[in-house]
């Protein structure tokens, strides 16, 4: 698949059959989202780790916009439909350890550490993470969360190609963090992000290649993608 960082902890990927899949779009006011991503074209998928608004910020006018599939935590996608108006039949929305498959790619939440309220307020559940299976590879979009011991179990299930992990400190964890949350996942190629956005966040991926030494550190710009 083909993976393109939108900015923060934005993404979106392409599967060989030609599936788009949206994770955390944060496109409107997220100073790192280049132009061109502003307005996405077509939008099959959206799958979502948490309720804060710089995860959540677009993904409901997205969805009925281009009548995506939601995939997140089942008090997120409550929350879609009885606030925003998501059409219910578009929401597989589901808990930890479950999967659910849409557009030819199978979405199992997983566990993180972090909170998740929703920007009205609203309990939004507990904050995950997204193991994202299609073909033949598997990534593990971390979301916000600090290091967690679990991870060993994230990569003894999963067994993922790919880790994308926040890096950038003070919301999330950092490159200290991550590079223990690489060794526990066991995995040896990771997309760092939510850093760099706003001044808080400080962390940086050379830090992390200096922490990680064994691990490939993609190091890219947003707007930039790269093949799993
Ligand atoms: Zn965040």
């Amino acid at each position: 698949m083909e993976l393109t960082w939108i900015g923060h902890g934005s993404f979106r990927f392409d599967t060989s059959d030609g599936t788009r899949v949206y994770v955390d779009p944060f496109l409107t006011h997220n100073p790192k989202c280049p132009d061109a991503e502003k307005e996405p074209e077509r939008v099959d998928v959206i799958a979502v780790t948490h309720g804060h608004m710089d995860h959540i910020a677009n993904v409901a006018d997205l969805a009925k916009k281009h009548g995506a599939t939601v995939i997140a935590m089942i008090e997120i996608g409550d929350w879609l439909a009885s606030k925003h108006g998501v059409d219910e039949s578009k929401l597989q929305c589901g808990n930890k350890g479950g999967a659910t498959e849409a557009g030819g790619v199978r979405f199992t939440l997983v566990g993180a550490q972090h909170s998740s309220g929703l920007p009205d307020g609203s309990y939004g559940g507990e904050a995950a993470g997204i193991v994202a299976e299609a073909d033949g590879k598997a990534v593990y979009f971390a979301g916000d969360t600090d290091v967690f011991g679990d991870m060993a179990l994230i990569g003894r299930l999963y067994a993922p190609d790919l880790a994308v992990l926040p890096i950038g400190d003070f919301f999330t964890m950092g490159p200290k963090q991550a590079a223990l949350a690489l060794e526990l996942l066991g995995t040896k190629r990771c997309l760092p992000c939510h850093y760099g956005t706003f001044p808080p966040l400080v962390g940086t991926p050379a830090e992390l290649k200096k922490l990680a030494p064994n691990v490939t550190v993609e190091d890219i710009e947003p707007g930039q993608s790269i093949t799993v």
